[in-house]
């Protein structure tokens, strides 16, 4: 079972998600939902996540001005807890004996049951089917049954790594939605709407470390700090400074940002080895960008990349951030 620790906070919703939501949550509104939507592409957490913030906005009390629902009144914490009477997220269960946990006709036939009872809290029976690969043959044709015959007000949201893993004839009866990286200027456009504040060339460079790191969406303070982290990374990379805490900054948000700009700088030297018109994220200097190149071989880089998106991704799970930075530190000062 997914881990549900991080659904109930909506700034961990990323761009791609939130594209995705937008069409789920206005057809959920308007009452012109499909009877099944395949949910593929992206990781399984921000799958359900996507689905569930969906179902959520069926029930919200407190449904935001970005139409999200506010994913923590007693409705939607009901949905995420999965005790919603209406509201049904469905796990592959593993049988003892069996080496592969399955979604079993059974299941299948019993949410065909309750499908046909009037929902009784809101407007729809949704049913959340996570790992939907893992419905056998047997079950996935109960759900086709359902589907050629759907009871009203009635959705299925079907979760799976690529919706080529599900029969052919589910799939044309379902609408496939693809979760992924959003592009730049995507992110771009919904960052100008947020912050008219801040200035294009701040927000463009934000994008691209977003781009990169799909998971993270930056709010105000941490745009700002990527122009800051511009000073960090030409330290380190051009002009061969050692990594100290003293060019990180000391709250935890900001210094995610810088790391993560620095993993990007990282990255852009070792695409621009290997190809030598590769699209830059960090480098807007080119003589900062030469320097930096030739400080740096290959290898090198592709290490110093990794080990400050490690930290990255450690920095987002809660880790101790001394342990953290003492790790880095010595990945980079090899
Ligand atoms: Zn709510």
């Amino acid at each position: 079972m997914l881990s549900d620790a991080n659904i109930n906070n909506k700034s961990e919703i990323s761009a791609g998600e939130e594209r995705v939501l937008k069409d789920l949550i206005s057809a959920l509104k308007n009452k012109t939902a499909a009877h099944a939507y395949i949910i593929e592409g992206s990781g399984g957490a921000s799958r359900l996540r996507c689905a569930q913030t969906a179902a959520c906005s069926a029930v919200c009390r407190n449904i935001g001005t970005d139409l999200l629902p506010c994913m923590k009144c007693t409705d939607c914490l009901k949905v995420i807890s999965g005790e919603h009477t209406d509201i049904k997220i469905i796990y592959p269960e593993k049988e003892s004996g069996k080496a592969r946990a399955e979604i079993k006709v059974d299941t299948v036939r019993n949410l065909r049951k309750d499908a046909y009872i009037m929902p009784a809290e809101c407007d729809w029976h949704i049913y959340i089917i996570s790992e939907s690969e893992k419905m056998n043959v047997n079950a996935q044709n109960a759900l086709l049954k359902i589907l050629e015959e759907p009871p009203e007000n009635t959705v299925f949201f079907l979760l799976a790594p690529s919706k080529e893993l599900l029969l052919p004839t589910v799939v044309s009866r379902a609408q496939c939605h693809t979760l992924g990286k959003s592009s730049t200027e995507e992110i771009y456009n919904i960052y100008k709407e947020k912050f008219p504040g801040i200035t294009a060339d701040t927000l463009k460079r934000a994008a691209k470390i977003q781009s990169i790191f799909d998971k993270i969406e930056l709010d105000e303070s941490e745009i700002k700090t990527v122009n800051s982290a511009y000073d960090t990374v030409r330290s380190f990379f051009s002009e061969k400074q050692p990594l100290t805490e003293e060019y990180l900054p000391q709250g935890k948000d900001e210094l995610f940002t810088v790391i993560c700009v620095m993993a990007a700088a990282a990255r852009d030297i070792a695409v621009s080895k290997k190809d030598s018109g590769a699209e830059l994220f960090i480098f807007e200097n080119e003589k900062d960008f030469e320097k930096a190149k030739n400080n740096i071989s290959l290898r090198r880089a592709i290490e110093i990349y990794e080990a400050f998106s490690r930290a990255a991704e450690r920095l987002q799970t809660a880790g101790n951030v001394s342990s953290i930075l003492a790790e880095l530190f010595t990945s980079v000062r090899k």
